[in-house]
């Protein structure tokens, strides 16, 4: 199965409403970036990562994948996986400027690609492909009720929607405002309208230093908070160890982290609880089963964090035992030929061959862009 075409594209689709913001971001696109691999077989395999839409960074993840790694890819066994990998992972010209960022990015494009292919080679969805689901139930919890731009009206309104409609028992609140009391009163108005047994969970994104963490934290236990997620900035091993070690909420990250040493260093300094993989930033499928199973020795659970809004996940999640719970956000669910799905806060599990990333032509009409 002769890999005889390479060809990256740019998706940016529109949010489900004007905007939205968390502490650090605000956006009105969701950009899916990705690789077409061609085989001589006539099959296709689809990759792609997950960006805020800005077309001239998205430019530099497919110049990356046409100009460096696509003549690494050309004429190869499209089912050699795990060699490719290594071979573009370690190529020097690549790892001299890589390692992390761009190429990571790029890489994960590619990796998922090849998986796709690989499993509908195998004419089976990847969670069959990898070895069968261990989640009897893979949970649903929802983000998109609580982004900081929601008014509080409307944030309570939106997650009791969630839990007395849509069954979910699981919710996420973006915090990371200038006052810590506006997002304290946030999450108690959103507490006392679903009650005590549906978790909320926080994401800070990165926002606030440690001493404001630690006042957030002390007042922040009493309403029962699930995990604080990104609470400093992304790369601070020692601030998170020592925000993990004075207080009670555990501590979740790794949606900002390209490597599997970089979770390595969290796990092992206890500095992280819930720990969140993106297969879409780590370099792919291969990298991501090396922290999941790191993870997986510690205990830890895994959580990943969801930049391409499930699509790919939800395979990762149904198939890997530390994962019984996964991220929701239905930005680009119309895209696909097999779109994810929840049904009364749970996943269900994807039927289609391959890793659920086969674009719809419409949604490559619609929303492609040029590559410049
Ligand atoms: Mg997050």
């Amino acid at each position: 199965m002769k890999i005889t075409s390479v060809e990256p594209f740019i998706l940016h689709v529109p949010l489900n409403r004007s905007s939205i913001s968390d502490s650090t971001h605000s956006i009105t696109h969701w950009g899916v970036v990705g690789v077409r691999i061609g085989t001589d077989d006539g099959t296709f395999g689809y990759g792609f990562t997950g960006t805020h839409a800005h077309l001239a960074s998205d430019r530099l993840v497919t110049s990356c994948i046409s100009g460096s790694y696509a003549e690494l890819l050309l004429g190869e066994d499209a089912l050699d996986t795990t060699r490719l990998w290594m071979k573009l992972a370690r190529f020097p010209a690549v790892q001299w400027v890589g390692r992390a960022g761009i190429t990571q990015i790029a890489l994960a494009a590619v990796d998922i690609a090849l998986w796709d292919l690989r499993a509908k080679h195998a004419g089976q969805p990847l969670w069959a492909h990898l070895g069968g689901a261990t989640s009897p139930r893979l949970e649903a919890y929802n983000t998109d009720i609580g982004w900081l731009s929601i008014p509080t009206a409307q944030l309570v309104e939106g997650s009791v929607r969630a839990v007395e409609v849509d069954g979910y028992r699981r919710l996420k609140l973006k915090v990371g405002s200038p006052d810590i009391g506006t997002d304290l009163g946030r999450i108690e108005a959103v507490r006392q309208a679903v009650g005590p047994d549906v978790t909320i969970a926080v994401d800070g994104n990165g926002k606030w230093d440690l001493p404001t963490c630690l006042r957030f934290c002390r007042r922040a236990e009493a309403l029962d908070v699930f995990w604080f997620e990104e609470p400093l900035w992304y790369d601070d091993v020692a601030g998170h160890a020592a925000l993990a070690r004075a207080t009670a909420i555990p501590v979740a990250l790794g949606e900002q982290l390209y490597t599997a040493d970089a979770f390595n260093a969290f796990m092992e300094a206890g500095a992280v609880h819930y720990v969140q993989p993106d297969v879409t930033r780590l370099g792919g499928i291969s990298e991501y089963v090396t922290v999941a199973e790191s993870a997986w020795s510690k205990r830890l659970p895994v959580v990943p964090h969801v930049g391409d809004m499930g699509q790919i996940h939800v395979h990762l999640a149904l198939w890997h035992p530390a994962t019984t719970m996964l991220e929701y956000i239905p930005w680009i669910m119309d895209c696909f030929e097999e779109p994810i799905a929840v049904t009364d806060g749970a996943y269900e599990r994807p039927q289609q061959p391959g890793a659920s990333t086969t674009p719809t032509k419409d949604a490559m009409e619609r929303y492609g862009r040029p590559l410049g």
